[in-house]
C-alpha cells in the first residue's frame, strides 16, 4: 500500500516538554512521594495508561490531593484558582504548562488588566479554555463558532479583545475576526495565540488530503487538535478515519487506496509507527 506520512505527525514541543518533566520527576522522586498530574497530562489514553502503571495518578480537584504530593500541571494549563489552591495546601507543583499556552495566559491577563473584556474562540469545556478564561477574569465570554458568537450579548460601547484557544483553526479565526469587526463596527485588539505547531499540522493535513484517496488521523479521541485534523481532512473532501490504535483500522475500506497518515500533537511516535506499518502491510 502506498502511504504518505506527514512530517509533522506526532508530539509537539509542549507535549514533549511536559512528558520530559514528568519522566524527570518520576526518576528524581524514586517512589518516595505520590505523583499526580492535574487532569490528564496529555489527551492520549495509551500514554496515560503507561504512566498509570508507573504509579502516576490523575486528580481533577486540589481537595483530593494529599499535601505531601507532587503535582504536575498538564501541558494545556489549569485555571489560576487551581494553582492557588494547590500551593495553599503546600503541594509541590511542577508546572508543565506549555510555554505557548503560558504566553497566551499572560497576554490575556495583560489585556484584561487594561480593562478590556475577553472574547475567546474555543471549546467551552476544554481544560485549556477554562485556564485561559480564568486569566481573562470576570465577564470573559467564550464561543465555539460564528453562530455562538452571533448569539453573544455584545455591547458596542464596551472595550473587547479577541483571542483563541491555541489549537483552533487559523482559517476559521480569520472569519471570526472579520465577523466581529462587522458586528461591533470597529477593530478590536486580536491576540495571536494559535500555536504554530497546530497550524503546521493543519496545513500539511490539507496538503496530504488533496493527494490521497483516504486520510488516517492517529491520536486520542478526546484530543481536540487530533479531532480537528480529521475534520480539516474531511472538509478538504477526503474521507478520513480517526483511530487511536492500529487494530481500529478498517482494512476493507483502506485496501487498494492511496493513504495519507497524520497524527495529533499528543500521539506518541511508537503508535504512529505501528499504524504506518499496518497500513503499508494491507
Ligand atoms: S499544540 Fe502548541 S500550544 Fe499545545 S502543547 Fe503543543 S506546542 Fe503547546
Amino acid at each position: 500500500m502506498e502511504v504518505l506520512r506527514a512530517k509533522t505527525a506526532g508530539f509537539c514541543m509542549g507535549v514533549d516538554l511536559a512528558l520530559r518533566k514528568l519522566k524527570a520527576l518520576l526518576k528524581d522522586n524514586g517512589g518516595v512521594r505520590r505523583i499526580y498530574t492535574f487532569g490528564p497530562i496529555i489527551h492520549n489514553p495509551q500514554v496515560l495508561e503507561a504512566y498509570a502503571a508507573k504509579g502516576v495518578r490523575i486528580a481533577e480537584d486540589p481537595k483530593a490531593i494529599e499535601a505531601d504530593s507532587h503535582v504536575v500541571i498538564r501541558a494545556h494549563g489549569v485555571p489560576r484558582a487551581t494553582v492557588a489552591a494547590l500551593l495553599a495546601k503546600g503541594i509541590q507543583v511542577v508546572d508543565a504548562t506549555c510555554p505557548k499556552v503560558k504566553r497566551a495566559q499572560l497576554l490575556i491577563a495583560e489585556q484584561a488588566g487594561e480593562g478590556r473584556t475577553l472574547l475567546l474562540y474555543g471549546e467551552a469545556d476544554h481544560p485549556e479554555v477554562r485556564g485561559l478564561l480564568s486569566h481573562g477574569g470576570e465577564g470573559s465570554m467564550v464561543f465555539g463558532d460564528l453562530d455562538e458568537l452571533e448569539a453573544l450579548p455584545l455591547d458596542p460601547d464596551r472595550a473587547y479583545f479577541l483571542a483563541a484557544q491555541t489549537t483552533q483553526d487559523t482559517a476559521e479565526f480569520v472569519h471570526v475576526r472579520r465577523f466581529l469587526s462587522r458586528k461591533l463596527g470597529k477593530e478590536i485588539p486580536v491576540l495571536d495565540t494559535i500555536c504554530g505547531a497546530t497550524r503546521e499540522r493543519q496545513d500539511e493535513a490539507v496538503e496530504l488530503a488533496r493527494q490521497v484517496d483516504v486520510m488516517v488521523v492517529a491520536g486520542g479521541f478526546t484530543s481536540g487538535n487530533t479531532r480537528r485534523l480529521a475534520k480539516i481532512a474531511r472538509d478538504a473532501g477526503t474521507p478520513c478515519l480517526h483511530v487511536e490504535t492500529p487494530d481500529q483500522l478498517d482494512a476493507d475500506l483502506l485496501r487498494g487506496k492511496k493513504i495519507g497518515l497524520t497524527a495529533g500533537a499528543s500521539t506518541p511516535k511508537d503508535i504512529i509507527d505501528a499504524i504506518y506499518r499496518t497500513l503499508t502491510e494491507l
